[in-house]
């Protein structure tokens, strides 16, 4: 027999009826044939919720007590589809995070997987058990519940299903995939069948909401086949694996964008060694993570220095940037929180040349400013204002001729 991951998301777990609907989908899965471990997200928006009942009782709940309460959503949605599936007359048991053998660092709120131990998930596999566990979390070697950072239940479901050797990890959400932009934005966007995993990773860490960053990381590194598909239709979905064949790569594959971007400007610093690591060691001490970096070349040994984070790290890193711009001699340090990316991606870009200055165009013909640029080998990433994203998204689009199948 083999073994088959699903996990589903809080939107296809909202309510009583929709955990019905995914216990008859677990059955379906079982009836082919396979083992199957579920993993769940917290319904709906329990976790928002959660959070929002911490802040009222203390402005600063302490990391612990917090992860604690988050770790019971994920237990919520677990325990009522076992119910839902003994109700259809199948074997089931529930788990938890800690039960399920996942250890984690202690890093509360953004915990990291450290080892799973799955011997209670393949003991109750061997009773004849559907094992659901609870996403999301894991437990420290001190007995501590830990969370895995927003969106963290794809995470403990690729790392479940690598540690049981799975053939497939199925993800199942309120969409039908991944598609080559976002459909609220570009009607024509068209669901991809298949992407790699490093197209999926610039897509998912460039704005793409559909699938945690740190899952396709993860998937990549053990090669596990990631199925997205929508827990509400029976369309086949997106499979993200290594093996994309040949023509499908030679092309940009998907438009990200992502408009919690905020710019900060260090403006005429002194160029000489030392000060971008004085600036930015702080910043990274504070866990705030930097995304673009630009430094201009110098004119008379002075330059300015530019970088971005997301929005909700803005006054942080400013009131960390500022003291250092001063005691190093730079004139001033500015802000704009206006800004959204857009990126376009594809592992058909490599020794390509020409896809730069056709995105370039596009947005010079829309009249849009680009602000700064960064570039990998598979991916362009321009900074606009936010309120021309949409019309960048929609023209390369269609510049990149995506909205036709095929290739
Ligand atoms: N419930 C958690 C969240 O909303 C984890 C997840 O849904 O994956 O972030
Ligand atoms: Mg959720």
């Amino acid at each position: 027999m083999a073994l088959v991951v699903q996990k589903y998301g809080g939107s296809s777990v909202a309510d009583g009826e929709k955990i019905k609907n995914v216990a008859r989908r677990v059955v379906e899965a079982r009836e082919k044939g396979d083992e199957v471990v579920v993993v769940a997200s917290a319904m709906g928006d329990t976790t928002d919720e959660l959070i929002r009942l911490a802040r009222q009782v203390s402005p600063e709940p302490q990391e612990r007590e917090l992860d604690a309460l988050l770790s019971t959503g994920e237990i919520v949605s677990s325990t009522l589809l076992a119910m839902a599936l003994a109700n259809l007359g199948y074997k089931a048991v529930s788990l938890s995070g800690a039960q399920a053998g996942i250890e984690t660092d202690a890093s509360h709120s953004r915990a990291r997987i450290l080892r799973i131990e799955p011997k209670r998930v393949v003991e109750e596999l061997e009773r004849g058990n559907i094992v659901i566990v609870a996403g999301f979390q894991g437990i420290t070697q001190d007995m501590d519940i830990t969370t895995l950072g927003r969106g963290g239940s794809d995470t403990t479901a690729v790392a479940l299903a690598a540690s049981l050797k799975a053939k497939v990890c199925q993800i199942y959400t309120d969409v039908e995939g991944v598609y080559t932009a976002d459909p609220r934005l570009v009607p024509e966007a068209r669901r991809l069948e298949e992407i790699a995993y490093e197209e999926m990773l610039e897509l998912a860490t460039y704005g793409a909401k559909v699938m945690h960053a740190r899952a396709v990381e993860l998937g990549e590194v053990y090669n596990m086949p990631i199925l997205v598909a929508s827990s509400f239709s029976d369309k086949p979905g997106t499979i993200i694996h290594g093996g994309v064949s040949m023509e499908v790569r030679n092309r940009v594959r998907g438009i990200a964008h992502d408009v919690d971007v905020a710019k900060i400007t260090v403006v005429a610093v002194p160029d000489r060694p030392g000060i971008a690591s004085a600036i930015f060691e702080p910043l990274a001490k504070a866990n705030i993570s930097v995304d673009t970096i630009v430094q201009n070349a110098s004119i008379n040994n002075i330059t300015d220095l530019t970088f971005t984070v997301a929005r909700g790290d803005l006054d942080k890193a400013m009131s960390l940037a500022k003291p250092v711009a001063k005691s190093v001699g730079a004139r001033e340090c500015v802000s704009d929180s206006t800004l959204a990316k857009v990126s376009i991606i594809g592992t058909g870009m490599q020794h390509t040349p020409g896809y730069a200055a056709t995105m370039f165009r596009v947005l010079y013909e829309q009249g849009i400013n680009i602000q700064l640029i960064t570039t990998t080998e598979i991916r362009i990433t321009c900074i606009i204002a936010e309120d021309r994203v949409g019309d960048a998204v929609r023209a390369l689009h269609k510049a990149f001729e995506l909205e036709q199948a095929g290739m």
